[in-house]
């Protein structure tokens, strides 16, 4: 070999060489720290069983179990806090709160403040009346004194759409006790809530169909698309393996004081490969 080509083939190969990592991402570089990981601060309002209640001092429910998939996702404790159902989108805003989840309803109105997960659930709002005086639809609530927790749907879906402006009550039990003490006339309010108050209290009875249907999703502050893809990825496996039926499941009949229920069959190709798996059961 000429000595030009060979030196030729010795720069090209240590070309070569220096280029052998080329288009391949580099090896990420963790700073090495003792630091523990940030919590991530979930922020909820805690009257809202089977979504979230509390026992033992401690916040539960079907929002929770999600949060905490979540948080081990990502590998962050969760700290849950919980606040006034309103003050919900501003403590994201004030960065107080990494995500909210309080079976919050996607709306139009609501996006121009928060960015939306892919949705959980499938709910909607019903009256609940006192058993002998029943309002059946908005025709027969309109001129009647309405209670709704106030910021939720139900206290837009009374001013938007029956015309009436209701009493706003901090807490949807807050309102169940005004009608029962005749201050109110009928209440409106989430269907599974509707189910768990009415359910426990023989005064007391669902009176009407849906009045509309409704999507929960949780809420971050706008723009942090991170964490919201953390969160969707998280949703979309704890949708396909059932967890989230499971956790509902399980919540309702805890509330009700019923045995667990049998956790719903895993599809066989969502089983192994998930940290959620372990991690959204039910308690
Ligand atoms: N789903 C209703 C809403 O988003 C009520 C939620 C709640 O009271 N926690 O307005």
């Amino acid at each position: 070999m000429s000595k030009s080509l060979s030196s030729i083939l010795a720069s090209s190969s240590a070309i070569l060489a220096l280029c052998a990592g080329c288009g391949k991402p580099k090896p990420e570089v963790k700073p090495v720290s003792d630091e523990p990981p940030k919590p991530l601060v979930m922020v909820t309002e805690s009257s809202f069983p089977p979504y979230e209640y509390v026992e033992n001092g401690k916040v539960v429910g079907v929002d929770i179990d999600i949060c905490q998939a979540i948080a081990d996702k990502l590998g962050r404790p969760l700290v849950v806090v919980s606040t006034n159902f309103e003050a919900i989108v501003n403590a994201l805003e004030r960065g107080d709160a990494d995500l909210a989840a309080a079976g919050i309803t996607v709306t139009e109105e609501r996006r121009e403040n928060c960015d939306f997960s892919i949705s959980y659930a499938t709910s909607g709002i019903a009256i609940i009346s006192l058993k002998g005086a029943e309002y059946k639809d908005i025709d027969s609530a309109k001129g009647k004194r309405i209670g709704v927790q106030g910021g939720t749907t139900s206290d837009n879906y009374c001013t938007e759409e029956i015309g009436e402006i209701p009493q706003r009550f901090d807490t949807p039990r807050q309102a169940a006790e005004a009608l029962k003490a005749g201050k109110v006339d009928l209440i409106i309010v989430d269907i599974d809530l509707a189910r768990n108050i009415a359910g426990g209290d023989d005064s007391l009875v669902i009176s009407s169909g849906l009045l509309c249907m409704e999507e929960f999703a949780i809420a971050v502050k706008k723009g942090n698309t991170e964490l919201l893809a953390a969160i969707n990825e998280t949703l979309e496996i704890l949708l396909h393996n059932g967890k989230v039926y499971d956790s509902l499941a399980a919540h309702v009949a805890h509330c009700a004081g019923e045995p667990p229920p049998a956790p719903a069959a895993t599809p066989p190709e969502a089983a192994p490969d998930s940290d959620a798996n372990e991690t959204a059961t039910a308690q």
